[in-house]
């Protein structure tokens, strides 16, 4: 392997902290073609390990090991396997759930999500895209599915020259896939669905939700309805509320299938319906936000906050004393502590006494990388009511 990559001290010191991410201000020499596994130098020309090497984004290196390493097949089934494993002893309550999680599996760049007998996979730099032809066999055989589709359509591929396609890279993927999750089933459409067809991010939390059920529920922001078919069985009667037509007709389908005929769906704005709702003078038992990411990036931060801010307000105030809060934010821009403030001054302006029950993250299946924040996104809080 001739493809090397030399590092300034403050590079050294990103690998020596574990940051897989080297930036291009931090890399002094490169001798390597686009999506090149590269040795990896400090300034005095020590190997420091093996990366992927990027000529077009900002992260020019992605670390894969620490220290000498042979980069080969067996190393990428060594990787896949234990990401298989660890999979395997999560024991997931699911057909559907993620089994690489990039970073956090030491597959930089990599996602990769089960679908009952299918495999969606994401290649999100240079490096995973060259090296799709090798890992699609590996994982087929690893997991015997009869299908592998690659959602490679987000944006950020851009950012590494490559293009936004959608792609079976072996056998054949429905165009729609039926999947379990608890005692729920979904239709999860991999072709067109957000991110690779479901919040996978959210199951653990949609399955603890069901525990704080009861009454009247609000489900805001509910895509295909994970929340609040998971709680149906608990309530009376549960809400759910999405923007978009297609979401609210796939959780009217998805009610259905289930035979819950006490959840209804409604096409509608909820910082409009949550207003709404409190002028009407309408209590609930339980509420659900689990809003899209409304920080992208750090400039748009401070209009976030006040987002995340105006639905916990209203949604405290219309929630009945006892009663339940499940509130997210998969922002990673917006820290734990900076959105418990948020919903701490949600409580202040409602005058409501709130307790914490839970503070929640993604599922385990999407683990978070010590010393890696941005691995770190989406936060669940479970809040209590009592006065
Ligand atoms: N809770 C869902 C995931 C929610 S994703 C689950 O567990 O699967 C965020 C959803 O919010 C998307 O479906 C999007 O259509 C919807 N959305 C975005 N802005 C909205 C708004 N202002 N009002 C209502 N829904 C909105």
């Amino acid at each position: 392997m001739d493809s090397t990559a030399t590092l300034s001290p403050r590079g050294e010191e990103r690998v020596r902290l574990g940051h897989p991410w080297i930036y291009k201000s931090d890399v002094h020499d490169v001798s390597a073609a686009p999506g090149d596994v590269v040795q990896v130098r400090g300034p005095r020309q020590r190997v420091l390990g093996y990366a992927f090497f990027s000529d077009r984004s900002q992260i020019t290196l992605r670390m894969l090991v620490r220290g000498e390493a042979t980069i080969d097949a067996a190393f990428w089934r060594a990787r896949l396997d234990a990401a298989l494993a660890f999979r395997r002893l999560l024991a997931p309550d699911a057909t559907a759930f993620r089994l690489v999680h990039a970073e956090a599996d030491l597959l930089p760049s990599l996602i990769v999500d089960q679908y009952g007998e299918y495999l969606v996979l994401q290649t999100l730099s240079q490096g995973t895209e060259r090296l799709a032809p090798l890992l699609v066999p590996l994982l087929v055989e690893l997991t015997g599915a009869r299908g592998v589709l690659a959602r490679n359509d987000p944006r950020v591929r851009l950012l590494e020259g490559l293009e936004q396609k959608v792609e079976v890279l072996h056998g054949a993927v429905p165009a729609s896939i039926d999947v379990r999750e608890g005692n729920i089933r979904y239709q999860v459409d991999p072709w067109h669905g957000q991110k690779t067809g479901l919040f996978l991010d959210q199951r653990e939390n949609r399955l603890a939700a069901a525990g704080y059920s009861g009454g009247r529920v609000l489900d805001c922001f509910s895509y295909t309805g994970g929340f609040g078919l998971q709680m149906a069985p608990g309530a009376d009667r549960v809400e759910s509320l999405d923007i978009s037509a297609t979401a609210v007709t796939q959780i009217t389908a998805n009610a259905q299938r289930n035979s819950v005929t006490t959840l209804h769906a409604r096409e509608v704005n909820v910082f409009d319906e949550l207003r709404h709702l409190e002028r009407e003078g309408a209590r609930f038992d339980a509420i659900v936000l689990d809003p899209p990411a409304f920080a992208k990036n750090k400039a748009s931060l401070q209009k976030a906050l006040a987002g995340y801010k105006e639905i916990n307000l209203r949604a405290l105030r219309i929630l009945q004393t006892g009663g339940f809060l499940v509130t997210c934010s998969c922002s990673y821009h917006v820290d734990e502590a900076t959105f418990g403030q948020v919903v701490y001054e949600a409580a202040v302006d409602s005058r409501s006494d709130v307790t914490v029950v839970e503070k929640r993250m993604q599922a385990r299946d999407h683990p978070v990388l010590l010393g890696v924040p941005e691995t770190y996104y989406l936060k669940c809080f479970i809040l209590r009511k009592l006065a």
